[in-house]
């Protein structure tokens, strides 16, 4: 009887929607698409996909002359249609393609018992470049709690996470932001560069920057000097992803250590290579091992120490790390420390991959609770972090933030190109 009630109400709301977002989006496609329209009227072209139960149905788009247009999304517009002939919902899986549908395997056609729809949790996560669950775990979970509450809740933060979109342009392997030269990779990727970096004999640095290490690297030549001479460097945080967008530089992937975390104990898990856990408070980077342990019972974890001993104690450390035989070293001090100490003693360790972590092992380890996943989906980690720790965080975020943007917004002056000059000649 619920069901019948939730089901009723958000046919009805689909409905009304659908409508009136017709009402806007037909005459604004007639007037902005108009120089790339192919005729007077429309021509649309027809998708099979699959809805509700598996029925086949048509998705409409329409055809342009040009699709380079800023404005070439407004072409979806009959996708309205749909919503209107009961084929798809505003909140819902994915809508597939009858070939994508076909490659689904048996245990996730679950998602056929709801319409398909324009926006669902895993839209969000996308948008906001978090990618820890798989599209298929991210539709059980949306199957599990759906109710007009869940429904409304994603549209809500569907709209808060518009700014937070791919933008303009193919994302490129490697994009400088504030002179920083980045790693533009998936997350996937990631964890398969750090597995091929241990079958080399070469060590490998690792680093993460977000907004507030752009800031210290602005002001600290020390931090700039490592991370010129780590290897790799990462963006981390929507932050970077707001700054590649106002630059032109899309971001594919928020890459941040703690997302990275699972990926690679999973992975080492699998390849057999040894695990150092070295930085936070006294018993920290233990809870941390025992977490990862329990998670992935093959995972070999080479060690763990804390992240405070005086200068003359850390030959010692590098000995004791040497010693473990690890072959990834995780450094979990703060930025620009952790990464100091990877650029000194990387080496010295032995260990083939170093990573600065940051607060991963706070997470981990249980001493500080990480954002709710909702508030993560819509790029609010920062202001999280922020309530838990004001006394330390106003800094980082409330000033920080603004410093981030008004020097991104200094770079996107000098970088635009004069008036009257070609784009190309950029
Ligand atoms: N830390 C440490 N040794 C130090 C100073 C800090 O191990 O001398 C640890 C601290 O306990 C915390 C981490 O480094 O676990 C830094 O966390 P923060 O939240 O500042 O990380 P970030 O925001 O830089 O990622």
């Amino acid at each position: 009887m619920k069901h019948l009630a939730y089901e009723a109400t958000k046919r009805g709301a689909d409905l009304l929607a659908a409508l009136a977002l017709l009402a806007i989006a037909v005459p604004l496609a007639a007037l902005a698409l108009a120089p790339v329209r192919r005729g007077l009227l429309p021509r649309l072209a027809a998708t099979t996909c699959i809805g509700r139960g598996g029925r086949p149905f048509a998705l409409r788009r329409e055809l342009l002359a040009g699709e380079g247009s800023r404005l070439a999304w407004l072409a979806d517009w009959p996708v309205l249609l749909a919503i209107v002939a009961g084929h798809a919902s505003l909140v819902g899986p994915r809508i597939l393609s009858k070939g994508e549908a076909a490659t689904l395997a048996a245990a996730d056609r679950d998602r056929f018992a709801v319409r398909p729809g324009l926006v669902c949790t895993w839209w969000l996560q996308q948008r906001a470049n978090i990618d820890f669950d798989s599209e298929a775990a991210a539709d059980r979970r949306y199957l599990r709690e759906r109710s007009l509450r869940t429904d409304l809740s994603i549209l809500l933060r569907a709209l808060l996470a518009m700014p937070y979109g791919p933008g303009d342009g193919r994302p490129r392997a490697v994009v400088h932001i504030a002179g920083i030269r980045l790693l533009n990779l998936g997350m996937d990727e990631l964890v398969a560069a750090i597995e091929a970096a241990l079958q080399g004999r070469a060590s490998t640095q690792l680093a993460f920057v977000n907004p507030a290490c752009v800031n210290i690297a602005a002001v600290d030549p020390q931090y700039r000097a490592a991370l010129a001479h780590a290897d790799w460097v990462c963006p981390d945080g929507i932050g970077m992803k707001i700054a590649g967008r106002i630059l032109g530089r899309p971001i594919r992937q928020n890459l941040n250590g703690t997302d990275l975390f699972p990926r690679l104990c999973e992975s080492l898990a699998a390849s057999g290579r040894r695990l150092y856990l070295l930085g936070a408070r006294p018993g920290v980077a233990e809870a941390t091992a025992r977490w990862a342990q329990q998670q992935f019972p093959q995972l070999r974890i080479a060690g763990t120490r804390c992240g405070y001993f005086d200068a003359e104690d850390e030959e010692a450390v590098i000995a004791a790390i040497r010693r473990s035989g690890a072959d990834v070293l995780l450094v979990a001090m703060g930025v620009p420390a952790q990464d100091l100490w990877l650029r000194r003693n990387l080496k010295k360790t032995g260990a083939r991959v170093g990573i600065g972590v940051g607060g991963l092992f706070d997470f981990y380890g249980g001493r500080i609770p990480r954002a709710p996943l909702w508030l993560r989906e819509i790029g609010g980690e920062w202001v999280y972090r922020l309530i838990q720790e004001p006394r330390r965080m106003w800094r980082r975020y409330l000033i920080g933030n603004f410093t981030f943007l008004w020097r991104i917004a200094r770079e996107r002056i000098a970088a635009a190109p004069a008036a009257g000059q070609e784009r190309w000649t950029q």
